[in-house]
């Protein structure tokens, strides 16, 4: 076995080349230290290859097919497009290369080395990459997740995928089931249901229950067409050669039989931990940090999914940023009061809502504007709802459902980590025509928090 040092030029190994491994790696060679980044599959890791990405590849299609549908029933265009899902998926997959081709290309012009096809595997502070034993010194495991299976008779079956399977399944199914009910399992919901599948959800909980009451009501409203069984779980997947159908316990604790062609699990995820060697794990096998993300060896860092909750892309490279910070000698810690969150569907529901008492909230619906003209016939133009608090204005928190929810949420949240208040927002000036709902929220409540102060 070949044993290599770098100790000459401070070289730093980074597992995994997904959101946080690829950031936390330029973020390093950047500032001139040797890395290298080694990733078996592909790079760009589960959110370009089988998340967030492929969710706007597929929902981007869905939204053409049902803004479409809905303006065909309003009488203002007279043929609604049919999706051609073998052609969607191919068509997807070289937009992913594509992607993977610049992520790699910008990563390299970093002076970042990537190693691909070989699984690292950590022992201590020592990793090893096929024959080779590498003694960096510092490591970053950002070995992200995987799917979250549930222990069910059946699985796996052909007709049963998840999101890394999902692109294995050759045509849309005429009866699909999917398990979960959170934001992965509503979003695919609206995907196939919008491509004229007959979709049954089942969850064992209330579905999308991170959203609050108001903003749930008009994300569920999107989700029309789609049958939902919550408090419901998973018994058994039946068929021969191929899935037939699946077994639920309903609430009454009674049996069904649920006829589908496929089943697709989006149940969540789980920390992908098992070349991680040495280092202190949490019950879920999720990689124990402290806030410089620092695991239980000195010197190695984990960061992203591999940490467990909240996996969201963001966060995952907030926190190889904050890894590599530390490594580079400036200590920086990580905050996770303030991260916005968005649910896709019809429209994106997006919200930063971080725990803090005393809060006074305003809501109103979404005004008519691009993107939601077409909407107000149905009643769904959105909504947005802003929470201050009452003695000092602070911001503290905000959904919002519409278009460019989620670009408005994440410069919300910003500014609420910031400690802006209400009051900085009543000299705001938007473009017109848009859809925001929050400014004119915050200028509302400028006024009402002075007036109700001053008397
Ligand atoms: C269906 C779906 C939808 C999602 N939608 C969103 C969304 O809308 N917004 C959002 O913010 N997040 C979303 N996510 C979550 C997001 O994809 C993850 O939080 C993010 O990818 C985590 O990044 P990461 O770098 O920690 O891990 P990953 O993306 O999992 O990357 C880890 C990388 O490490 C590699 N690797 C693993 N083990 C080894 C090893 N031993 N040696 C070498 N390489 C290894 C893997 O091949 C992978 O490339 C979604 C996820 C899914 C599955």
């Amino acid at each position: 076995m070949k044993v290599a040092r770098f100790s000459d030029h401070a070289m730093i190994v980074v597992l995994g080349g997904g959101p946080a491994g690829r950031i936390a790696a330029m973020h390093l060679a950047h500032s001139g230290k040797e890395v290298l980044l080694a990733e078996r599959g592909v790079i760009g890791g589960q959110c370009l290859n089988f998340g967030c990405m492929v969710v706007c590849a597929l929902n981007d299609a869905a939204r053409v097919v049902r803004n479409a549908r809905d303006l065909q029933g309003l009488g203002v265009i007279d043929r609604a497009p049919e999706i051609n899902y073998p052609g969607l998926i191919r068509e997807m997959q070289e937009v992913q290369k594509k992607i993977a081709g610049i992520l790699d290309s910008d990563t390299r012009s970093t002076g970042v080395e990537i190693k691909y096809g070989t699984e690292a595997v950590l022992h201590g502070n020592e990793v090893r990459l096929g024959n080779e034993v590498l003694r960096p010194d510092a490591v970053i495991a950002a070995t992200g997740s995987f799917p979250a299976i549930p222990d069910i008779a059946g699985i796996p079956m052909d007709g049963v995928y998840n999101p890394h399977t999902l692109a294995q399944m050759d045509r849309l199914p005429g009866k699909m089931v999917i398990l979960g009910g959170g934001v992965m399992a509503a979003e695919f919901a609206y995907i196939f249901s919008s491509f004229g599948c007959d979709v049954t959800l089942v969850a064992r909980s209330d579905v999308l229950k991170v959203l609050d009451d108001r903003q749930r009501a008009i994300a569920l409203q999107e989700l029309e067409g789609v049958t939902v069984h919550s408090g419901t779980s998973l018994l058994a997947v039946n068929g021969d050669r191929h899935l037939g159908s699946v077994s639920v316990r309903t609430p009454d604790a009674s049996q069904t039989e649920i006829e589908c062609d496929a089943l697709f699990i989006a149940t969540g995820l789980s920390p992908r931990s098992e070349n991680l060697h040495g280092i202190a794990k949490g019950p879920g096998g999720e990689v124990l940090v402290d806030s410089h993300m620092e695991t239980s060896i000195k010197g190695v860092y984990a960061a992203g999914d591999v940490t467990g909750p909240p996996y969201l892309t963001p966060v995952a490279r907030h926190e190889g940023i904050v890894a590599a910070e530390n490594i580079l000698g400036r200590v920086t810690t990580m905050d996770y009061q303030f991260f916005p969150q968005s649910v896709n569907l019809a429209s994106e529901h997006a919200f930063c809502n971080p725990p803090a008492g005393g809060t006074v909230s305003v809501s109103l619906p979404g005004p008519a504007g691009p993107g939601t003209f077409w909407k107000v016939p149905y009643n769904a133009t959105g909504l947005s709802k802003v929470s201050v608090d009452p003695e000092t204005g602070l911001l503290q928190g905000v959904s919002t459902s519409g278009p460019g929810a989620g670009i408005i949420t994440s410069y919300i949240a910003f500014l609420m980590q910031k400690g802006y208040t209400a009051d900085d927002f009543s000299s705001f000036l938007e473009v017109h025509p848009e859809t925001d709902g929050v400014h004119g929220l915050l200028t509302y409540l400028s006024d009402y928090l002075k007036r109700k102060n001053s008397g």
